[in-house]
């Protein structure tokens, strides 16, 4: 059972569509834990998600429910992703929407990395 508030994984939500082929994405990374594709609405010069490869509908749902192996396994992949987009010397942000004050789009587990410029303050005002 998920755990926050956002209820059942939905498998028709547009990540588990991306996962499964359905529709195509651009992708930037892929390992047995995670997969990593551009936004469609970009943010920043960069701005890539990162997604567990498992049915977890938020951070509050993948940090209760997932396992040990998934988790650093995940973890390790947003690391990896950001290296090979060359962002660990310039440096970038990661960000992870949880539930209706965050505003949280799709409810599928997703770190957003965002980099290529200054990124500015940390929220917007
Ligand atoms: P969030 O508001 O944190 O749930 O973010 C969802 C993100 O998914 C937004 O930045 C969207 O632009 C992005 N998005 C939605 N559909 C797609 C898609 N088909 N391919 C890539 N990114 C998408």
């Amino acid at each position: 059972m998920p755990v926050s508030g956002l209820g059942e994984y939905d498998d028709q939500n547009v990540f588990a569509r991306i996962l499964s082929g359905e529709i195509p994405c651009r992708r930037v990374f892929e390992d047995d834990w995670a997969l990593a594709f551009h936004d469609i609405a970009p943010q920043a010069p960069v701005h890539v998600l990162v997604i567990p490869k498992a049915r977890y509908v938020s951070m509050a749902d993948f940090t209760a429910r997932g396992s040990a192996g998934e988790i650093a396994g995940f973890f390790r992949a947003v690391g990896a992703v950001a290296r090979q987009l060359e962002l660990e010397t310039p440096g970038y942000r990661i960000l992870a929407n949880m539930g209706p004050d965050s505003g949280q789009e799709v409810p599928h587990f997703h770190v957003h990395i965002f980099g290529g410029k200054p990124l500015g303050p940390m929220l917007a005002r």
